[in-house]
């Protein structure tokens, strides 16, 4: 009787994982099936360019690995029954597993902002970032965009959209003195720059206290911003399938994993990426290398040798305004202008074409 190993999220963590097993290859005695709402992967560190209308929806697909000891069950993920090993996904009878993987990702954290989740748009799922498109391509001319939080996401979604809409008037708001928390502050300093001499409107300590459609409410000031849209790019958590998982969690909600990246209550259950507590602020590159590690050590446990710790070492982080310029720190050192777009592009090329 052949064992299951269940995926549950074909982004970057999941997937890392599959293909590193088929890479080295899988036991005979193992077979994958890999669940996701969707029928491909959302290359999801481009979503701001789907939402500015800059990359096309079907640019930013990629197909699901297609190999005889994978199956696919494409449906929403509603509920993950751990006594009975239980995977409930609609339209499928329940998927039971030996070995399951949570790589879901995650989803917009509000912060308490009262009227935050009703009157934002997101840029976390393929589905949000499609309807920020609408939404900001309909917007009049001279139109009004705030966009919250001024982190990398909220970075990339400025220069992108001012890229795509030149009239539109376009506000950063960030609730720290800087933009890029985490980043040198020569390279806080030279995106600030990039977006001011691009007529972005950089709103610095600027803490959202409440919203209404149109309307942004500033704390311990009587200020208000009008505005046509708002876009949410100032926080992020686990999704809720994992909000409402019993385990033990770190205080970003993410769950709490032993060295070789179980539940610390379940060996039977792997977690990866955003859903993960790690050592590190969650992105793509993490999910992929810890997805490669876990496909080691499952291998291992399959083979019954001995577990490998590796640790995870990152390359840098690289950002984008618009096309044509960017921003990173590779190693300790920083690097702007044309090279890191460069870098950049040619990561996302590869990851559309192995
Ligand atoms: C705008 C933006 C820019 C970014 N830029 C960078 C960058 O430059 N570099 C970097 O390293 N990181 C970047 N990131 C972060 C990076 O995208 C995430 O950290 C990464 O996608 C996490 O991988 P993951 O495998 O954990 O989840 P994901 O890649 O998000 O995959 C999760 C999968 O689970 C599926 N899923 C979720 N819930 C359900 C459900 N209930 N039922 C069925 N399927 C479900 C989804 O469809 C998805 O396919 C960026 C993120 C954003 C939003």
């Amino acid at each position: 009787m052949k064992k299951k190993l269940v995926v549950l999220g074909g982004g970057y963590g999941g997937l890392a994982i599959i293909h590193e097993l088929l890479h080295k290859g899988l036991p005979h005695h193992i077979e994958i099936t890999l669940v996701d709402r969707q029928p491909f992967q959302g290359l999801k560190t481009e979503y701001y360019a789907l939402a500015a209308g800059t990359s096309a929806d079907t640019e930013l697909r990629v197909a699901f690995p297609q190999a005889a000891e994978v199956t696919l069950a494409l449906g929403e993920i509603t509920a993950l029954d751990r006594t009975k090993k239980l995977v409930h996904v609609s339209g499928h009878d329940p998927i039971q597993y030996d070995y399951l993987v949570i790589g879901l990702g995650c989803t917009d954290h509000y912060h308490g902002v009262e009227g935050a989740s009703q009157y934002s748009y997101g840029i976390q799922t393929f589905q949000a970032a499609r309807k920020a498109y609408t939404a900001l391509n309909n917007i009049s001319p001279y139109g009004k965009v705030a966009i919250v939080g001024g982190g990398l996401s909220g970075v990339e979604m400025a220069s992108e959209l001012r890229e795509s809409r030149p009239d539109l008037n376009i506000s950063l708001i960030n609730r720290g003195p800087k933009l890029l928390g985490g980043f040198p502050e020569g390279i806080q300093t030279y995106v600030a720059e990039w977006l001011e001499e691009h007529d972005v409107n950089l709103l610095l300590n600027t803490q959202l206290q409440r919203m209404e459609q149109n309307i942004l409410y500033v704390e311990g000031s009587n200020a208000i911003l009008e505005t046509d849209i708002t876009l949410w790019t100032a926080g992020i958590q686990p999704v809720e399938l994992v909000q409402q998982l019993h385990a033990e969690k770190d205080k970003s909600g993410r769950l709490k994993l032993n060295k070789h990246y179980q539940l610390l209550d379940d060996p039977s259950i792997f977690v990866v990426g955003d859903c993960a507590a790690l050592p590190f602020a969650p992105s793509a590159q993490v999910a992929g290398i810890q997805g490669e590690q876990i496909a080691h050590i499952l291998l291992a446990i399959w083979k019954d040798k001995t577990i490998p710790i590796e640790p995870i070492k990152l390359r840098g982080t690289l950002g984008a305004l618009g096309k044509h310029n960017g921003f990173g720190v590779m190693g300790s050192r920083s690097i702007k202008g044309r090279v890191p777009r460069l870098i950049k592009s040619g990561i996302l090329w590869r990851s559309k074409h192995f």
